[in-house]
């Protein structure tokens, strides 16, 4: 595997997973929803996936600063802008993700690139962070600046094959985790966290009864953060449509 140019930069400021594709290797169920949305994926060479997992990247940006009303993606992308022109001398790029209108099947790039295997939470699972990483940039890349040809994380087993209580089953009080990943209720799990007073608002009790990796848990404030985000897009959602 080559090494992934830059690495240690990315993951000094908290973005510690690091996957980069082959365009041309990519396979058509990742492809079509890009070039439907608009990617021009033909005239780049490589697609870099970054992610964060632990605690290092939320930590980082309180030095940084909480300044805009997305700090998460703002720090991210100030952190990304900063390697391609150290690192990648500037080279011709298009950043997918995030705050833009393309859409990038993160969860297949995350499955393809070794980070992530479905966990009944609704949520993939990595071998190193358990639950707590989160996919953070995209972009494409002309293939002569790219920080390597292909660079992904081995296969490994999954870790809720060892986890024979599966608590995040029982934690949900919604009861929308189920043991098969796919069977996951999503709409339940919806509707639970916009009831008033929901113990689900900003948090997910099944997350935090996963007993994989505790020592990357994020902190209460960066799970309050999250989750107080994602009900935010849901309720702007609602109102959009109805
Ligand atoms: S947020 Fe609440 S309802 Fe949704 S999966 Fe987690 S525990 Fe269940
Ligand atoms: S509690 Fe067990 S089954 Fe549930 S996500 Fe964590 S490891 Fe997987």
């Amino acid at each position: 595997m080559d090494r992934f140019l830059g690495a240690d930069f990315l993951a000094e400021a908290g973005l510690n997973l690091q996957a980069v594709f082959d365009c041309a290797a990519l396979p058509e169920a990742v492809l079509q929803p890009m070039r439907e949305s608009g990617v021009p994926v033909e005239e780049y060479g490589r697609l870099v996936l970054l992610g964060h997992g632990g605690r290092r990247l939320w930590n980082r940006l309180q030095t940084f600063g909480m300044k805009t009303a997305n700090p998460v993606d703002h720090y991210s992308l100030a952190i990304t802008r900063q390697y391609i022109e150290r690192y990648l001398n500037n080279a011709p790029h298009l950043i997918l993700y995030p705050l833009t209108n393309f859409l990038v099947p993160l969860t297949q790039l995350g499955e393809l690139a070794g980070w992530s295997q479905p966990a009944p939470i609704g949520l993939g699972i990595n071998p190193t962070y358990g639950v707590w990483f989160a996919y953070r940039v995209a972009f494409l890349v002309s293939d002569n600046r790219s920080p390597a040809t292909d660079y992904r994380l081995p296969a490994t087993d999954h870790p809720c094959a060892s986890c024979a209580d599966k608590p995040c089953i029982t934690a949900c009080p919604a009861h929308a985790v189920r043991p098969d990943p796919q069977q996951f209720d999503i709409f339940t799990c919806v509707r639970r966290r916009l009831e008033s007073n929901s113990s689900c608002a900003d948090r997910c009790l099944a997350r935090l009864a996963c007993p994989i990796a505790p020592e990357h848990r994020y902190s209460l404030a960066q799970i309050r953060y999250h989750y107080g985000q994602s009900l935010i897009t849901i309720r702007e959602y609602i109102e959009e449509r109805d």
